[in-house]
């Protein structure tokens, strides 16, 4: 029971264990919200009350009470303390979320980042004060342009969506200028739900393309749908498959013999890095998630990064600030063309994503980040090997940096893609990315990346085995319920997306509800 003598939420804790008193298991401790806990007339601070004084809110005084919870310090450390022990992050275990690159993030990183020089600049203090940073944003600038062999590039979407909009908006500005309006854009079916929304927003209809039988974009279908009216492809290479376009020369010739340009959705960088520069496949403009690449951390949905590099025919119209290197020193350049799209942020981009980024290359150099791709792609090829035999892989042949299976090896076990992950969180595993990408039925995405070992790779590997025999042998209990082990159990995931409740509401007493 707590304060409200509400019972606690069911499933708190998990119900294998015997009951404690408390509710508590252990040092795995219950905790209920914040305004549970506190109570709207306590406070954390104890001031004296003032002597008299003039009312100035002309009679807009609060009427009623702010309803916030009142707890004291120590109360508040606690509270969030032992939240964020339920959190599971990349420093705590294996992360296998396919599409999301949740390498490690390296701690020299960190230290850089945090230095004086990085850490406590202003974005409006005098260029003549910054010139270390904007050094610093020149020489990342330099990497992303030789690593992808393209020309132009914006450093500062704060996102690969952002990225993506930077992008479709320079090539909308592109065709605007050559004084051709164009309706549409081709998405293929296994891409990002990012780019379909991008297209939207740029004002284009969004308009399929098929995936082959092995995977990849279907050329002649890619190839019917190719008119006078489409502005560009967005294409994901290594697709959300883990497959490489094995097409893609081709596709960017016949997208350019249509007039249209080729967005490339660069989110899965990781697996070519160093080998592949997608300046010479024919790409005309491709995002870099710096929060997947170049190890910076996803912080929870922000701040990530999303530099975009271009090529030579959209250089014109990219958005502005560029450092610009002179005499003097560096300078950050607003001079645009009359075409340009104009900003896409408000100051330069994100510096601490910046500095760490850097800080990786720097640190792995050229033939390090090669390493990285042929690492993550060694890795995931590793885990395909190992579980192919039990869990069906959804296209014959080697994968890149990430392993796609679908739900046919659960067909007649009752067990579904959904059972089979959350039993995995009972096993200490955060799951992979399950039901994306959508072209196979009950997907399951598992993207090692390259900082895994080989015994973290096992244990993982073990357990998926363990699990997989166990869906067969019809040992349904263990699915049904999972996660037990969890602080929650089984969630109603849709309806906490659709119908998220973002305020606190006093319970209503139990005699007043009859
Ligand atoms: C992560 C990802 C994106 C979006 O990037 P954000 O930085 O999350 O906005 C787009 N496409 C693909 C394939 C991705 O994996």
């Amino acid at each position: 029971m707590n304060r409200q003598g509400r019972p606690s939420a069911p499933g708190t804790v998990s119900d294998q264990a015997p009951k404690t008193f408390t509710g508590h298991q252990g040092l795995r401790l219950v905790e209920p919200l914040i305004f549970e806990v506190g109570a709207p007339d306590q406070t954390g601070v104890d001031l004296p009350k003032p002597k008299g004084g003039v009312n100035r809110l002309g009679g807009l005084e609060r009427a009623a009470p702010v309803d916030l919870p009142g707890l004291s310090e120590p109360q508040v450390v606690r509270h969030f303390t032992r939240l964020s022990r339920k959190n599971y992050g990349i420093d705590m275990g294996f992360f296998p979320l396919g599409s999301c690159t949740m390498k490690h993030n390296p701690r020299l990183n960190e230290k850089v980042a945090g230095l004086a020089g990085f850490a406590d600049v202003h974005p409006l203090q005098p260029e003549s004060t910054v010139q270390g940073a904007l050094a610093l944003m020149d020489q990342l600038a330099h990497w992303l342009i030789t690593l992808t062999g393209m020309p132009g590039i914006a450093l500062s979407p704060k996102a690969g969506a952002h990225g993506e909009l930077c992008g479709l908006m320079t090539i909308r500005a592109a065709l605007e200028a050559r004084g051709d309006a164009r309706a549409r854009v081709l998405v293929p079916d296994s891409a990002h739900g990012t780019n379909p929304a991008t297209a939207a927003l740029c004002g284009y209809v969004v308009d399929p393309i098929p995936a082959d039988e092995r995977g990849r974009v279907d050329l002649d279908a890619m190839t019917a749908k190719l008119d006078s009216d489409v502005a560009a492809i967005m294409l994901t290479n290594p697709n959300t498959c883990g497959l490489f376009e094995t097409d893609i020369v081709e596709i960017a010739r016949r997208v350019h013999e249509a007039g249209a340009f080729f967005y490339c959705d660069g989110a899965n960088f990781n697996a070519i890095v160093g080998k592949v520069r997608p300046g010479d496949l024919g790409v005309d403009a491709m995002h870099i998630n710096l929060h997947k690449t170049f190890s910076t951390p996803h912080g929870g949905g922000g701040p990530g990064s999303g530099p975009v590099v271009f090529s030579e025919a959209l250089a014109p119209f990219v958005p502005p600030p560029w450092v610009v290197g002179g005499e003097g020193g560096f300078t950050l350049s607003e001079t645009t063309g009359p075409e340009s799209v104009g900003r896409m942020t408000a100051f330069h981009g994100q510096m601490g994503m910046f500095v760490r980024a850097l800080t990786y290359m720097l640190s792995h150099g050229a033939d390090g980040l090669k390493q990285v791709a042929e690492d993550a792609v060694l890795n995931a090829n590793y885990v395909l090997e190992t579980l192919k035999d039990v869990i069906t892989a959804s296209f014959e042949g080697p994968c890149m940096h990430e392993a796609l299976f679908d739900d046919r090896f659960l067909k007649d076990t009752g067990v579904s893609t959904l059972d089979f992950a959350k039993a995995l969180i009972d096993e200490g595993f955060h799951p992979m990315t399950m039901y994306f990408p959508l072209v196979v039925h009950g997907a399951m995405l598992i993207e090692p990346t390259e900082t895994e070992s080989k015994a973290s790779l096992d244990e993982f590997i073990g357990a998926m085995r363990a699990l997989a025999q166990a869906a067969r042998d019809g040992d349904t209990d263990r699915f049904e319920n999972a996660p037990v082990f969890a602080p929650v159990h089984r969630l109603d995931e849709t309806q906490a997306a659709r119908k998220p409740i973002l305020t606190y509401q006093e319970p209503v007493p139990a005699e007043a509800a009859e």
